[in-house]
């Protein structure tokens, strides 16, 4: 028991370690937080780094890294305060070099975070009914952004977004093209359309510092609330 416990330590500091020394290998990361104490787990999160524009001045890549900075330790409970460690990719990077950054640092899950409509600016046919929160996954039984992975993802982000049509959706079918990122050799692969830009209402939402905590939340029931080792 004893012995146990001090070789849990030792894999914890030779990881912490192995951070240390290798710090963003492709130069992308925006930002590694070193969370002490921890519970060991390393949450990789992937903004998206398009120019897409929505209503109000919108731009994906800014919205998308935003998300990410207060999911990771902004307002409220989230990922740092739950003890992860955490990196968030350069918004200036490409998907590959953040599929290969999340990989080498042995995240435990990566979290692509996107806002939906593409480059459609501002559109009135936006309303609650056709926005919401959206998840993909891919349905091989090997893949590791399972539709399980993608429903418990949706379900503890979803409620706050006012769309109303919150969906975990197939990859490569009508939801979306193809993406590559899904193929992040990680254990867990969870990929967000956080609501529609072409919006206003959608856009407040999300510019507002309000519900990113959520993400943590999700990750947390994921793992079943890894306890702080020390
Ligand atoms: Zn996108």
């Amino acid at each position: 028991m004893r012995l146990l416990r001090v070789l849990v330590v030792l894999a914890v500091f030779s990881s912490a370690a192995f951070v240390a020394l290798n710090v963003t290998p492709t130069g992308a990361a925006e930002y590694t937080w070193n969370t002490y104490p921890t519970n060991g787990y390393k949450i990789y999160l992937s903004p998206s780094s398009q120019g897409n524009q929505g209503c109000n001045g919108y731009v994906e890549k800014f919205g998308a890294r935003d998300i990410g900075y207060e999911a990771a330790a902004g307002y409220g409970n989230d990922l740092v305060a739950r003890g992860y460690f955490v990196k968030l990719g350069s918004i200036s990077s490409s998907i590959n070099s953040r599929m290969l950054e999340s990989e080498t640092w042995n995240a435990r899950m990566h979290i692509a975070i996107h806002t939906n409509a593409g480059s459609t600016a501002c559109n009135s046919n936006r309303v609650a009914s056709n926005a919401g929160t959206w998840t993909i996954y891919e349905p091989s039984s090997s893949s590791n952004a399972t539709k399980a992975l993608a429903e418990h993802m949706r379900y503890y982000v979803a409620g706050a977004s006012p769309g109303t049509n919150d969906i975990a959706c197939r990859h490569n079918t009508s939801c979306t093209t193809y993406i590559s990122e899904m193929y992040t050799d990680v254990p867990y692969v969870a990929y967000y359309e956080m609501e529609f830009h072409d919006w206003p209402t959608g856009v407040s939402f999300i510019r507002s510092a309000t519900w990113q905590w959520r993400i943590g939340w999700a990750v947390d029931r994921w793992f079943g609330y890894p306890p702080n080792m020390y």
